[in-house]
Protein backbone atom coordinates (compact mmCIF):
# COMPACT_ATOMS: atom_id res chain seq x y z
CA UNK A 1 0.00 0.00 0.00
CA UNK A 2 2.37 2.44 1.34
CA UNK A 3 4.83 1.80 -1.76
CA UNK A 4 2.15 1.67 -4.46
CA UNK A 5 1.86 5.16 -3.05
CA UNK A 6 5.47 6.50 -3.26
CA UNK A 7 5.07 4.92 -6.56
CA UNK A 8 2.61 7.12 -7.33
CA UNK A 9 4.28 10.43 -5.93
CA UNK A 10 7.79 9.62 -7.08
CA UNK A 11 7.05 8.42 -10.54
CA UNK A 12 4.00 10.40 -11.63
CA UNK A 13 3.87 10.01 -15.30
CA UNK A 14 0.11 10.95 -15.67
CA UNK A 15 -0.24 13.71 -18.07
CA UNK A 16 -1.31 17.13 -17.11
CA UNK A 17 -3.85 17.85 -18.71
CA UNK A 18 -6.26 14.52 -18.86
CA UNK A 19 -5.03 12.91 -15.69
CA UNK A 20 -4.99 9.39 -17.45
CA UNK A 21 -2.81 8.69 -19.87
CA UNK A 22 0.80 8.11 -19.28
CA UNK A 23 3.38 10.11 -20.52
CA UNK A 24 6.92 9.02 -21.59
CA UNK A 25 8.58 12.13 -22.43
CA UNK A 26 7.24 15.59 -21.15
CA UNK A 27 3.27 15.78 -18.95
CA UNK A 28 1.38 16.18 -22.01
CA UNK A 29 -0.35 13.00 -23.78
CA UNK A 30 -0.15 12.71 -27.77
CA UNK A 31 -4.28 13.07 -27.62
CA UNK A 32 -4.16 16.40 -25.51
CA UNK A 33 -1.24 17.49 -27.60
CA UNK A 34 -3.67 17.42 -30.45
CA UNK A 35 -6.55 19.16 -28.54
CA UNK A 36 -3.94 21.93 -27.39
CA UNK A 37 -2.56 22.60 -30.76
CA UNK A 38 -6.34 23.22 -31.80
CA UNK A 39 -7.13 25.67 -28.78
CA UNK A 40 -4.02 27.45 -28.99
CA UNK A 41 -4.58 30.51 -31.05
CA UNK A 42 -4.70 34.58 -29.59
CA UNK A 43 -7.99 36.09 -28.16
CA UNK A 44 -8.46 38.96 -27.61
CA UNK A 45 -11.78 40.46 -25.34
CA UNK A 46 -12.61 43.50 -23.30
CA UNK A 47 -9.40 45.06 -23.98
CA UNK A 48 -7.96 41.67 -22.72
CA UNK A 49 -4.99 39.23 -24.97
CA UNK A 50 -5.72 35.20 -23.59
CA UNK A 51 -5.36 32.02 -25.04
CA UNK A 52 -7.20 29.44 -23.14
CA UNK A 53 -10.66 29.83 -20.78
CA UNK A 54 -9.43 28.72 -17.94
CA UNK A 55 -11.91 25.94 -17.66
CA UNK A 56 -9.91 24.16 -20.89
CA UNK A 57 -6.71 24.77 -19.06
CA UNK A 58 -7.47 24.39 -15.32
CA UNK A 59 -5.57 20.62 -14.53
CA UNK A 60 -2.51 22.03 -16.51
CA UNK A 61 -2.18 24.92 -14.87
CA UNK A 62 -3.08 23.10 -11.44
CA UNK A 63 -0.03 21.00 -12.15
CA UNK A 64 2.55 23.40 -12.39
CA UNK A 65 1.84 25.23 -9.80
CA UNK A 66 1.03 23.25 -7.17
CA UNK A 67 2.58 19.83 -7.90
CA UNK A 68 5.81 21.15 -8.89
CA UNK A 69 5.95 20.53 -11.84
CA UNK A 70 8.12 23.45 -13.06
CA UNK A 71 9.11 21.91 -16.79
CA UNK A 72 6.14 22.13 -17.76
CA UNK A 73 7.11 25.80 -18.86
CA UNK A 74 9.28 23.96 -21.26
CA UNK A 75 6.24 21.72 -22.75
CA UNK A 76 3.65 24.71 -22.88
CA UNK A 77 5.87 26.61 -24.66
CA UNK A 78 5.15 24.37 -27.77
CA UNK A 79 1.79 25.89 -27.86
CA UNK A 80 2.37 30.08 -26.63
CA UNK A 81 5.81 30.74 -27.46
CA UNK A 82 5.08 32.02 -31.46
CA UNK A 83 1.51 33.47 -29.85
CA UNK A 84 3.41 35.52 -27.57
CA UNK A 85 6.15 36.64 -29.95
CA UNK A 86 3.43 37.82 -32.94
CA UNK A 87 1.99 39.61 -30.41
CA UNK A 88 4.58 41.62 -28.60
CA UNK A 89 5.32 42.67 -32.46
CA UNK A 90 2.09 43.15 -33.61
CA UNK A 91 1.83 45.71 -30.37
CA UNK A 92 4.97 47.01 -30.81
CA UNK A 93 5.90 45.91 -27.24
CA UNK A 94 9.16 47.54 -25.58
CA UNK A 95 9.14 45.83 -22.29
CA UNK A 96 7.59 42.91 -20.95
CA UNK A 97 6.57 42.77 -17.45
CA UNK A 98 5.34 39.85 -15.38
CA UNK A 99 2.50 40.37 -12.86
CA UNK A 100 4.64 39.53 -9.50
CA UNK A 101 3.49 37.09 -6.87
CA UNK A 102 3.39 37.47 -3.04
CA UNK A 103 6.67 37.36 -1.84
CA UNK A 104 5.51 34.58 0.29
CA UNK A 105 3.82 32.22 -2.35
CA UNK A 106 7.25 32.72 -4.00
CA UNK A 107 8.81 31.27 -1.19
CA UNK A 108 6.73 28.38 -0.88
CA UNK A 109 6.65 27.78 -4.80
CA UNK A 110 10.00 28.50 -5.08
CA UNK A 111 9.32 30.18 -8.36
CA UNK A 112 7.00 32.50 -10.41
CA UNK A 113 4.93 30.53 -12.59
CA UNK A 114 4.69 33.51 -15.12
CA UNK A 115 8.39 33.80 -15.27
CA UNK A 116 9.11 30.63 -15.94
CA UNK A 117 6.76 30.20 -18.95
CA UNK A 118 8.50 33.48 -20.47
CA UNK A 119 11.93 32.04 -19.52
CA UNK A 120 10.97 28.64 -20.94
CA UNK A 121 10.01 30.70 -24.19
CA UNK A 122 13.02 32.90 -24.46
CA UNK A 123 11.33 35.76 -23.95
CA UNK A 124 12.77 39.39 -22.41
CA UNK A 125 10.96 40.59 -19.22
CA UNK A 126 11.52 42.78 -16.32
CA UNK A 127 10.54 41.34 -13.37
CA UNK A 128 8.86 43.55 -10.56
CA UNK A 129 7.86 43.34 -6.92
CA UNK A 130 4.67 43.47 -5.07
CA UNK A 131 6.15 45.29 -1.96
CA UNK A 132 2.17 45.48 0.03
CA UNK A 133 -0.74 43.80 -0.50
CA UNK A 134 -3.57 45.83 -1.65
CA UNK A 135 -7.67 45.73 -1.63
CA UNK A 136 -9.52 44.62 -4.44
CA UNK A 137 -10.25 48.12 -6.51
CA UNK A 138 -14.10 46.94 -6.75
CA UNK A 139 -14.03 47.48 -3.05
CA UNK A 140 -13.21 51.35 -3.82
CA UNK A 141 -15.40 53.15 -5.86
CA UNK A 142 -13.94 56.30 -5.55
CA UNK A 143 -10.68 57.16 -7.56
CA UNK A 144 -9.16 59.16 -5.11
CA UNK A 145 -9.42 55.83 -2.82
CA UNK A 146 -8.35 53.66 -5.89
CA UNK A 147 -5.57 55.96 -6.76
CA UNK A 148 -3.92 55.44 -2.50
CA UNK A 149 -5.04 51.72 -2.44
CA UNK A 150 -2.31 50.92 -5.53
CA UNK A 151 0.15 53.70 -3.71
CA UNK A 152 3.45 51.52 -3.45
CA UNK A 153 1.65 48.25 -4.26
CA UNK A 154 3.85 47.75 -6.34
CA UNK A 155 8.13 47.95 -6.93
CA UNK A 156 9.23 49.14 -10.60
CA UNK A 157 12.71 50.35 -10.80
CA UNK A 158 12.70 49.89 -14.46
CA UNK A 159 12.53 53.12 -16.58
CA UNK A 160 8.98 52.86 -18.19
CA UNK A 161 9.18 56.27 -19.69
CA UNK A 162 7.46 56.03 -23.07
CA UNK A 163 7.26 52.87 -23.39
CA UNK A 164 4.35 50.39 -24.31
CA UNK A 165 4.56 47.85 -21.61
CA UNK A 166 2.88 44.08 -22.34
CA UNK A 167 1.88 42.94 -18.50
CA UNK A 168 1.55 38.97 -18.41
CA UNK A 169 -0.23 37.33 -16.24
CA UNK A 170 -1.32 33.28 -15.74
CA UNK A 171 -4.94 33.47 -14.78
CA UNK A 172 -7.20 36.37 -14.72
CA UNK A 173 -10.25 35.93 -12.48
CA UNK A 174 -11.61 39.60 -11.32
CA UNK A 175 -8.78 41.45 -13.02
CA UNK A 176 -8.07 43.55 -10.29
CA UNK A 177 -3.97 42.31 -9.98
CA UNK A 178 -3.87 43.59 -14.03
CA UNK A 179 -5.85 46.60 -13.17
CA UNK A 180 -3.66 47.86 -10.09
CA UNK A 181 -0.81 47.28 -11.93
CA UNK A 182 -1.90 49.20 -15.38
CA UNK A 183 -3.09 51.80 -13.13
CA UNK A 184 0.66 52.31 -11.36
CA UNK A 185 2.21 52.23 -14.54
CA UNK A 186 -0.12 54.91 -16.32
CA UNK A 187 -0.22 57.36 -13.52
CA UNK A 188 3.47 57.21 -12.44
CA UNK A 189 5.37 55.51 -14.89
CA UNK A 190 4.57 57.98 -17.58
CA UNK A 191 4.26 54.70 -20.02
CA UNK A 192 2.81 55.43 -23.87
CA UNK A 193 0.69 52.32 -23.81
CA UNK A 194 -0.16 49.68 -21.53
CA UNK A 195 -1.26 46.07 -23.05
CA UNK A 196 -3.00 42.87 -21.18
CA UNK A 197 -2.13 39.62 -21.94
CA UNK A 198 -2.83 36.14 -20.20
CA UNK A 199 -2.33 32.70 -20.59
CA UNK A 200 -6.04 32.15 -19.25
CA UNK A 201 -9.12 33.93 -18.19
CA UNK A 202 -12.42 32.92 -16.47
CA UNK A 203 -15.55 32.73 -18.22
CA UNK A 204 -17.14 34.87 -15.34
CA UNK A 205 -14.33 37.55 -16.11
CA UNK A 206 -16.34 38.47 -19.60
CA UNK A 207 -19.87 38.77 -17.98
CA UNK A 208 -18.92 41.85 -15.78
ZN1 LIG B 1 -3.73 13.79 -21.78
Amino acid sequence: MLRQLLRKILFDNSCSMCGKNRVSQGYICKQCDLKLKEMSFLKKRNGLYYIYLYSDFRDVLWDFKFKNRRLLAENLKIYIKDLIATLIEDEKIDLVIPVPVSEKRRLERGYNQVEEILEACKIKFESIERVRNTEHMYNLKSPEKRRENIKGAFLIKTDCSGKRVLIVDDIVTSGATLMELKEELESKHDVAEVVLFTLTVVRKYFKK
